[in-house]
């Protein structure tokens, strides 16, 4: 059995031809898979019914099994899916006035291990498959159709956001199918600018996405220097923070927004001085030598915190002053809004089931290690930092 879900337009052709069938045929089947939500190929009524025969006998439509689904006070819904092997990923829909948002993994876990993670905290299992990415979006949209009694032709989810756990750009190959599927006009029809990738800064597969499929990006900063950002987005050791808004500026040439988003969780002592802030202000408006800055929105997102992490969300007024910041230097800047943490599905606390193989849990546990160094040191190490 072929599972049909995870091609996209142009491989769903391949694969009709492969089996002696016209390359057009793929619109129709896009259509019923990804509009209709159609499993049944018996039910396909303007395919001819050799061809249903063939589909029914050879092919499926298959996404992956709902372990549980949660629903919080504010109407925001979890999903937990199995992918098999003892892992599971979590996918969260945001209801809003006039949109609502799905937040996708694309990973069973995270290889990049940022400390304020929940889901770097877990380790890395594998990558997801393009079927298991896209399935998270299928299997949404028709429940939320279903529950939310939409009329033919409404949609439910009309953004998406790759910020569930794991990091979408090192699982490019996967990714990449998935996205197409969500612009397709015959599939889920979103707009290039409803449809963002958030990376920690995979610069190489930045210029990728740019050239194969530019959406909107969002890259997650967190620190306005090297030193700290080498702590708390740890890729930042390979890509740093130079190279990483150079590849932000070419993005720009073919973005479908003229600015990129900024994510920065603001963590108690660690990230969120006025200092910082200015600092920051300094590197996206071009005032830090050698960095010609960059045409962005900041997001601030206050930290979500889980009991491993050690660490502790900023006070509001710590906040607020941020950013004042960032704003009396005509940045954009917003603080996201916390959503369902009711239930564990606010930014950084998807946790999932991962069956972690790269050890990072036993490693921590036999040394006993944390992962950033307690609050108060970090002060002092930030503001050396922001002083230096
Ligand atoms: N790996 C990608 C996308 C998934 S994380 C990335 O890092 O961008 C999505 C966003 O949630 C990122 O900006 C991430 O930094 C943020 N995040 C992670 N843990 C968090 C936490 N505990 N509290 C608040 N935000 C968090
Ligand atoms: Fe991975 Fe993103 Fe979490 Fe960092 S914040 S560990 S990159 S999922």
């Amino acid at each position: 059995m072929v599972n049909l879900l995870p091609f996209d337009r142009a491989g769903l052709g391949d694969w009709c031809e492969a089996i002696g069938e016209k390359r057009f045929r793929a619109t129709q089947l896009t259509r019923w898979i990804h509009q209709r939500g159609e499993r049944d190929f018996a039910r396909m009524s303007d395919l001819a019914s050799g061809l249903r025969e063939k589909l029914v006998a050879e092919a499926t439509v298959a996404t992956p099994p709902v372990v549980s689904t949660q629903v919080a006070a504010d109407g925001t819904i979890k999903w937990l899916f199995d992918v098999g092997g003892g892992n599971a990923v979590e996918t969260v829909f945001i209801p809003e006035s006039g949109r609502g948002t799905l937040c996708i993994s694309s990973q069973a876990g995270c290889a990049v291990g940022c400390p304020f993670c929940a889901t770097g905290a877990q380790g890395f299992s594998r990558n997801l498959e393009t079927a298991e990415i896209v399935g998270q979006l299928h299997h949404a949209e028709f429940e939320l159709r279903a529950r939310l009694g939409l009329a033919d032709g409404e949609r439910a989810v009309s953004n998406v956001v790759m910020m569930g756990m794991g990091e979408p750009l090192q699982n490019y190959a996967n990714l990449l199918p998935a996205l197409r599927l969500m612009l397709d006009d015959h599939g889920y029809g979103l707009s290039r600018r409803r449809v963002t990738v958030s990376t920690s800064g995979v610069v190489p597969m930045i210029e990728r996405l740019r050239d194969d499929c530019p959406v909107a990006l969002a890259v997650s900063l967190h620190a306005p220097d090297d030193a700290l950002r080498n702590e708390l987005v740890p890729i930042n050791r390979k890509y740093p923070i130079a190279e990483l808004l150079a590849a932000c500026r070419s993005y720009l040439a073919r973005a479908p927004r003229d600015f990129i988003t900024l994510e920065y969780c603001i963590l108690d002592g660690v990230n969120d001085s006025p200092a910082q802030a200015e600092r920051l202000l300094d590197l996206v408006r071009g005032r830090t030598p050698g960095e010609p800055g960059i045409a962005c929105k900041v997001n601030l997102i206050p930290f979500n915190p889980f009991p491993e992490s050690g660490l502790r969300r900023s006070p509001q007024a710590r906040v607020d002053a941020f950013a004042a910041v960032l704003r009396q230097g005509d940045v954009l800047a917003t603080v996201r809004r916390t959503r369902g943490d009711d239930i564990a599905a606010a930014c950084g606390q998807l946790a999932g089931e991962v069956q972690d193989r790269t050890g990072i849990d036993l490693r921590r546990a036999r040394q006993g290690e944390r992962r950033v160094a307690p609050p108060a040191s970090r002060r002092h190490a930030a503001s050396a930092v922001a002083g230096a």
